[in-house]
Parts: structure tokens; sequence; C-alpha cells
């Protein structure tokens, strides 16, 4: 070759190779593009190699090595456009030699395939596909990943031999590189997916999870969507209903139930809403569209009939839902967190109501309820530290002002050092039950104290102490008593407990024999805020009591109120009479003593006396009894 035709041809060579490059960013380009798919990138790899080695079919054959063959997964024909014509999935015997060359060579380059020696006559099948397909020049390109032949790309260029440059070379080999890599991004696109999906739903009913639906209830809480009526969470809380013949079902044995209701509330509410499961037998929709409060109580009524059906078509006949519906319109700021929160709190209120129940979320109630749970648990701490304390407020004797006995009443110095009365959270101990071990320490603490109180003629104060329907309801009361009196040495006769009505009323039957067993101690039994209740006397000649506390409430009006008049007199008129002592609460003036004095009622407690009071300082005061 002269020099000349030598620069020629190197310059005819550089500008293959650019255009050969070229091709290959654009297609790197394409193929990495998110919404490239598999089969668009092998598309776009078979059209751009047949357009720059110009052949007329570009086929890409996946190897099976178990089998031997090769399988056509991809072909392209130039010049038709067409793509995986019909019949261009075709199996080849895939010779061993061939195989064992595509394995270690980075292309195979057949410029006569007449000439070609890998087609053997065992390999009449390949002889004639390539007759068939007039194909007279092949380059082979292995398709390898991390070492492992996957399979080949093939150009076939037809009707007459042609021989392959090494840029025709170089470049094949690259496109069989790119084969590889289209598919490895495929499969670590769909490994994510799938990762992805698994992060995000519940693997036993393939529901989107909470996750899940915490997402698409963020973005549906962004400004621009929520408008005035706001958006509402649904929480639904399957439960089994105890069976009485055989013990209480257990949903969560039962997943059968589970996937039947997941598939019915699918089925059913369709597109309209996002569907999750949230618990492990809870389920929470977002309806996509707003909703007014009565709308959403439509879709909770058809949530539960859907349940239902769906349980017992399973043949669970006896399992429920609680339903609980929030709306965004309630949030202080908008959370998706607190918005699914708050549903699941009115679906835990719905259960408490019964069976089969919706509520919609309260806040008002909500902010109660959070109040309350920190008051408790504040109140357990201070319990566990010490920081409770009894006060004892002293009754006296009208006729003579001396000290005739005093209540124990108990009294919480909170972290500030501030000591708070029984009013503010007596009610927080007594719904959460801790009224009971609470009851239990005041009434040895009272006990040990009162046993110290100075006598006054050979007679020291009645100690009285405070005992709630939840205490009185508990069987270990009788034995408690009888153990803070031993403990302590106090005298029986020195103790009277303080009921209410509403303590006494519950079971009248059992509260006479509480009463009585209580008695049988020997301590006494005053009747607390008398006329606040049922007012119904009866009971009176049934119990064993031998005093009652006149609410303050029939104080307060005196001397002037004609009802509360006519009512304090009735009330002492009636405890002469029937031997019972009479105690006025909250007295507060000299002119309600007085009040007090006209009408016949000798013992009064309150302010105007003095307030409840440390035992010593309550000594100190008012020192020996009357
Ligand atoms: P209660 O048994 O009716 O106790 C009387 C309440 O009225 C006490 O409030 C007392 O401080 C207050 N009081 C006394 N005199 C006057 C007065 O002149 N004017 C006014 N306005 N109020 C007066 P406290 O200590 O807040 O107790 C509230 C309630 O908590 C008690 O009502 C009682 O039911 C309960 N309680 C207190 N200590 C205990 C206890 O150790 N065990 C139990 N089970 N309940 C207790
Ligand atoms: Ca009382
Ligand atoms: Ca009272």
């Amino acid at each position: 070759m002269s020099t000349d035709a030598q620069a020629v041809n190197n310059l005819d060579r550089g500008a293959w190779a650019r255009r050969h490059n070229h091709a290959l960013v654009a297609l790197a380009r394409q193929i990495w593009h998110a919404d490239c798919t598999l089969a668009t990138a092998l598309a776009l790899i078979c059209e751009t190699a047949a357009d720059t080695l110009d052949v007329e079919r570009v086929n890409i054959w996946k190897v099976d090595t178990a089998q031997s063959t090769l399988r056509c997964i991809h072909g392209y024909e130039r010049s038709t456009g067409l793509h995986n014509a019909p019949g261009y999935d075709e199996t080849l015997d895939c010779d061993s030699a061939y195989g064992a060359q595509l394995d270690e060579v980075r292309v195979i380059d057949t410029a006569d395939v007449t000439r070609d020696g890998t087609v053997s006559a065992s390999q009449a099948a390949l002889g004639a596909y390539r007759q068939r397909h007039r194909i007279c020049s092949l380059l082979d390109a292995p398709i390898r990943s991390e070492g492992e032949l996957l399979g080949v790309i093939c150009h076939e260029h037809i009707d007459t031999p042609r021989t392959w440059t090494p840029e025709d070379e170089a470049f094949a080999g690259s496109i069989g590189d790119y084969v590889a890599m289209a598919q490895e991004i495929s499969r670590r696109r769909s490994a994510e997916t799938q990762l992805r999906f698994l992060e995000r739903h519940d693997p036993d009913t393939e529901l989107p999870n909470r996750d899940h639906l915490l997402e698409v209830t963020q973005l549906a809480l962004l400004p621009n969507h929520a408008n005035d009526v706001g958006l509402a969470a649904i929480h639904l809380q399957l439960e089994a209903q105890p069976v009485t013949h055989s013990g209480a079902a257990d949903i969560d044995s039962d997943t059968g139930v589970l996937l039947a209701v997941a598939e019915k509330l699918r089925a059913n509410l369709g597109e309209t809403v996002t569907l999750a499961r949230v618990r492990d037998d809870g389920f929470a929709l977002l309806p996509h569209r707003q909703l007014h409060e009565t709308e959403a109580l439509n879709l909770a009524e058809h949530c539960i009939e859907l349940i239902q059906q769906s349980a017992a078509d399973a043949g669970m006949h006896h399992a429920g839902v609680s339903v609980g519906i929030a709306f965004s319109r309630d949030l202080a700021a908008p959370s998706a967190d607190a918005l699914l929160r708050n549903a699941e709190l009115a679906s835990q209120r719905a259960r408490r109501g019964g069976h089969n129940r919706c509520e919609v979320f309260d806040a008002e109630h909500h902010r109660g309820l959070l109040v309350r749970m920190r008051t408790e648990q504040a109140l357990r701490d201070a319990f566990a530290e010490q920081r409770l304390l009894v006060y004892y407020q002293p009754e006296i004797n009208l006729d003579d002002g001396h000290w005739h006995a005093a209540e124990a009443l108990l009294r919480w110095r909170d972290e500030d050092g501030r000591i708070r009365v029984a009013g503010e959270f007596i009610e927080v101990a007594e719904a959460s039950g801790l009224i009971v071990a609470l009851g239990r320490w005041v009434l040895t603490e009272a006990c040990r104290v009162a046993s110290t109180w100075p006598q006054r003629d050979g007679v020291a104060p009645l100690l009285r102490v405070n005992v709630s329907a939840r205490q009185f309801e508990q069987a270990g009361l009788v034995a408690d008593v009888a153990s803070a009196l031993s403990t302590s040495g106090l005298p029986p006769s020195r103790l009277c407990l303080e009921l209410t009505e509403t303590a006494l009323l519950r079971d009248p039957s059992a509260a006479a024999a509480i009463l009585t067993r209580l008695r049988a101690l020997g301590l006494g039994i005053a009747l607390d805020d008398f006329g606040t209740g049922f007012s119904s006397l009866a009971y009176l000649k049934d119990l064993p009591i031998d005093a009652l506390k006149l609410d303050q409430r029939f104080i307060a009006g005196l001397p002037d109120d004609r009802y509360d008049l006519a009512i304090v007199q009735a009330v002492a008129t009636l405890a002469r009479q029937t031997g019972l002592d009479v105690i006025a609460e909250g007295v507060e003036t000299e002119k309600q003593a007085q009040a007090l004095r006209d009408c016949g009622v000798v013992h009064a407690q309150g302010y105007l006396y003095a307030r409840a009071l440390p035992c010593d300082e309550l000594v100190a005061r008012f020192g020996g009894a009357a």
C-alpha cells in the first residue's frame, strides 16, 4: 500500500472509529434513562448496531449451557424495520466448540460462512438457518456478565461475503457489553422495585403498609390538596368476640379471616381509597376524595358490613370490628402520623363502646385524655418517690369549740414543691385504679399518725378516712383495715370510714355484708356527701351507718336559703331520732355555724375552723380533744 493510500485509509479508519463511538455514547445515554425498559434497550441496541455496521439483521441469543442451546430473545431486521418478526424466537443447538470460542474471545468474525469450519455436519440445523436467512458474513459478540457467558449478539450480513475491519470488531464487542449492561440495569431496577414493594407492603395481604399509607397521607395533606372539609382517615380494628362455649377466639391465629377481609375490602373499595394494613388486625384507609362527616360515617358503615360479611363467609361469625374516623381539620398542624393515630385512638374508643361501633375522633376528648394520662403518670411517680402526704382537717364540736375528729385528706407535693389537693387528682386515681394502692397507704399512714393524737378528758379525736367505691369493691379492704389498725395500735373505735352513697348503692346487699364485717372490727361508718346522690332514705334503714356528712352545698345557703335550711333541719331531726351523728361539711362563716347550732347539728368541718393541715400543725393549733 502506498503512503498516500495508507494515510487515506488511516483517516477513514479514524472517522469510522469516531462514528462508532458516537453511536455508543448515544446508546448509553438512552439505555441509562430511567424510563428505558429492557425490551426498549435491546431494540435500541439492535437498531444502532445494524445501522452502524450496515448489516441486515441483528439477533440476540440467550445461551442455555445446561441444554447446550441458543434461543433468540430479540431479533431486528433492518430492511423491514421489524423487531421480533413472527418466528424470530428460534432455538438452535449450540456446538460445544462454538460455545468454548464464545467464552474466550471478544468477537467471532466469519467473513464467509460457506468456509466456516465451526459449522460441522452435526450442525446441520445451524447451516440450514444460515441458508434460510441468506447469511454470508457474521460478527458474533459474546454477552458476558461477571465472567459468565449469558448469550451472544449476532450481526448478520446477507447475500455477499464481507470482510470485517478491526473497528467493526471492536464496535461489535462493545455492543455485546451493552447488552450485558442493559440486562444488568434491568435486573437491578427490578430488584429495587421489588425491594421497594416489600418495604412498602404487608407480606400477608400485599396491601400497602403503614409507612406507605403515611407517604400517601403526607402528600394528600400538602396545602394545595386540603380544603376546609379536610382529609379523613378511617381505622378498622378487627377483633374476635369471646365465644362463651369455646373460649375467646383469636383473630391472630386466623390469617384466613384477615386475608378474606383484606380481599373483600380491596375488591369493594377499589380505587377510591388507599387501603393499608397498619397493624396485625388493623386496616386503615384514606379516601382519595375529601369527605364530609356523614359521607365518612357511611363509608365506615359500609366497611363494617363488608368485614362482617367476609368474616361470616370465612366461618368467623363472632368477629367484630371497631372503627375510628379522624379528620385533618382537628390537627393543630398537618401530620400524617397524627391523623392516622387519631383514627386509631377513635377506634379504641369505639371498642370500649361495644361491638361493631364507629367513633369520630374528638379533639376535646383527646386533649382531656392526654391530660389525665400525664396526671396519672405524675401521680404514680409521686407515689413511688414518696411525695404523697396526708393532711388532716379538724371537725369541731359547735358546743364547746373543741377538736372532735379529723378527716385524712390526701395531698401531693408536685415537682415544683406545690401542694396539690385531692380534688385535683383523686378522680384520675380512681379511674386508673391507682386509688386502691393509694388508699391502702393513706389508711396505714393516717392510723399511725392518729395513734399519737393527744387525749382530752381521757378521749382522743376520731380519725375519718375516705374510702372510694373502687376501694370498697376490692376484696382486700377488710383485711387492709384490720392490718392498719393492728400495726398502728389505733383503737378501732377511733376509726370511722367515709363512704359515698354511690359506693354503697351499686350492690346494696354486698355493701351491707362488707359494712357488717367492717363494723365487726369495731370501727364506725359515715355516709359522705350526704344529699348529693340518690338521696333515697330507704337504705339508711338497712345499712349499718353511724354518721351522715351533710354535703357542703346545703351548708352554703345557710341561713337565708329556706330550702337548705329545711333540708338541714330535716336531716338533723332524722339523725337525732335514729341515733346518727351529723357532721356539716364546708362551713365557712360564723352565720352558717350559728344556723347549724340552731338546727341542732353539733359537729362541723370547714375553712371557718381550719383547712386540712399537716399533723403537727393540727395538734399545735387544736391540742387535746373534748
Ligand atoms: P370530701 O371527702 O368531700 O372532702 C372534703 C373536701 O372539701 C376536701 O377537698 C376539703 O379540703 C374540702 N373542704 C373542706 N372544708 C371546706 C370549706 O370550708 N370550703 C370548701 N370550699 N372546701 C372545703 P380535697 O382535699 O380536695 O378532697 C376532695 C375529695 O377527694 C374528697 O372529698 C374525697 O372524696 C377525696 N379524697 C381526699 N383524700 C382521699 C383519700 O385519702 N382517699 C380517698 N378515697 N378519697 C380521698
Ligand atoms: Ca370525706
Ligand atoms: Ca364530703
